[in-house]
Parts: structure tokens; C-alpha cells; sequence
């Protein structure tokens, strides 16, 4: 571990400035992604369902899940909480995931917006359906606070 890595944690600045984040370090707080999984979902998943419809539930869940984060920052014991809180078997994050894939459908993911179906064409990125991960690495060249970093390619 590069020793500004921890170092930079006693400097109060970069503590309030991520302040989420270092909670989260310490385990004091939730990260989001862990919360959309809490939050279910009403309707069906399937591909007949139009897109507006799961942009309406979608607005639906940020609602709860804005709900959850609050009552999960105002706990002594978040983890716990969040333990022993239900996990359902469809949750907002499975909706996230079927609105990206409906996105493929007609990519606009960046400000390329090629608006081609990615299951069988490419846009500027050429990237099909299917993107692969090649290599995943901890990248310790960034930022003091952001070090170790979970990398892609
Ligand atoms: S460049 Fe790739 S990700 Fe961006 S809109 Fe085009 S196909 Fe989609």
C-alpha cells in the first residue's frame, strides 16, 4: 500500500470532501449499489414491458430507495440493518440492468448516440452486445484517496 493511501485520511479536508466514501471504508455506512438491491420491484421484467413503463417503475424504486439510504444513515449499525433488512427477488438494480439492456437496443450509453441495435451492429466504439472484461487489477496511480482502485480493461 502506498503510504499516502493512509495518510491522506488524517487530512480533514479530503475527509469531508469524501466524506461518504470514507464512511463507507469504514463500514459506518451502505454503498448505493448495495441498497438498489433492497428495493423491489412491481412490475415484471420481461421484454414485452415498453421501455416507459420501466422508466415509470424506475422513478418508482428512486423514490424507496431514497427512503432506505436515509434510514440506513440514520442507524448506529447500518450493516446490520441492511442484514436483516429483505432481499427481493427482483430489485431495482435487475431493473437498472434490463433499462441498460434495452439501451443496446438503440445505443445512446455516451454523447456518441449512434442509436444502433448492439446485437448485431457496432457504433464509433465497436463494441457489440457482449463487452469484455480482458484484465482487473488494483491501480494504485491514482489519487491518494481513491488508491487501491479496482481497474478494468
Ligand atoms: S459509441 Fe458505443 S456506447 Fe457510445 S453510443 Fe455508440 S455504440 Fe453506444
Amino acid at each position: 500500500m502506498r503510504p499516502d493511501a493512509e495518510q491522506v485520511w488524517k487530512n480533514d479536508e479530503i475527509r469531508s470532501r469524501f466524506n461518504r466514501y470514507f464512511s463507507i471504508i469504514k463500514k459506518e455506512k451502505i454503498a448505493r449499489y448495495l441498497i438498489t438491491k433492497k428495493i423491489p420491484i412491481t412490475i415484471e421484467l420481461d421484454e414485452s414491458i415498453p421501455i416507459e413503463k420501466l422508466w415509470s417503475e424506475h422513478q418508482r424504486a428512486r423514490g424507496k430507495f431514497n427512503k432506505l439510504l436515509q434510514e440506513l444513515d440514520a442507524q448506529q449499525d447500518p450493516q446490520k440493518y441492511y442484514q436483516k433488512s429483505d432481499t427481493p427477488k427482483v430489485s431495482f438494480l435487475d431493473l437498472k440492468i434490463e433499462i441498460a439492456n434495452r439501451i443496446l437496443q438503440n445505443c445512446h450509453f455516451c454523447e456518441r448516440e449512434c442509436n444502433i441495435n448492439r446485437e448485431n451492429e457496432k457504433g464509433t466504439c465497436r463494441l457489440g452486445k457482449d463487452a469484455y472484461v480482458s484484465s482487473w487489477f488494483h491501480h494504485m496511480g491514482e489519487e491518494a484517496p481513491l488508491i487501491p482502485s479496482g481497474t478494468k480493461n
